[in-house]
């Protein structure tokens, strides 16, 4: 389930329900390789000159599609939706200052309950995530 080959690309989209074009597949290789959780603008930006006709929407619309077939998840930390090619389970850290975004790997001892598992009464618990909040290593030498 990642989307780290041609192959894989291809069928992600289809099962999305997705033509193959050429932009899309620029949008979901742009993603694949970036550890950074990008906004759709930023991935955007960084398109626009190989595909002058193509639309935030576009991009934004596409990754939505494919997270919601399970090939990236789509962050809500507050502020712009971001999107993350890592679908294995994993936590994030934010950074206070820049907002940089990191995965953190989830050791054994630290598992999370299973959103099956958590019984809040009056409420459907559909994911359980954890955040670190600080400040990154770039902000803390700038300080
Ligand atoms: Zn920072
Ligand atoms: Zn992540």
């Amino acid at each position: 389930m990642a989307l780290n080959d041609a192959a894989t690309l291809v069928a992600a989209l289809r099962s999305a329900g997705l033509k193959i074009t050429p932009q899309r597949l620029a949008i979901v290789e742009c993603l694949a390789g970036d550890a950074t959780h990008p906004t759709a603008q930023e991935l955007y930006e960084r398109l626009r000159d190989r595909f002058p006709g193509m639309s935030v929407a576009t991009v934004y619309n596409t990754l939505s599609a494919l997270d919601s077939i399970g090939f990236c998840l789509r962050l809500d930390m507050g502020g712009a939706i971001r999107f993350d090619p890592n679908v294995a389970p994993h936590d994030h850290a934010v950074c206070a200052r820049c907002g940089a975004i990191r995965d953190v790997a989830i050791a054994q001892e630290q598992q999370r309950p299973a959103a099956e598992d958590c019984e809040l009464p009056g409420f459907q618990v559909e994911r359980v995530e954890r955040i670190y909040r600080g400040v990154c290593a770039r902000c803390t030498a700038a300080a």
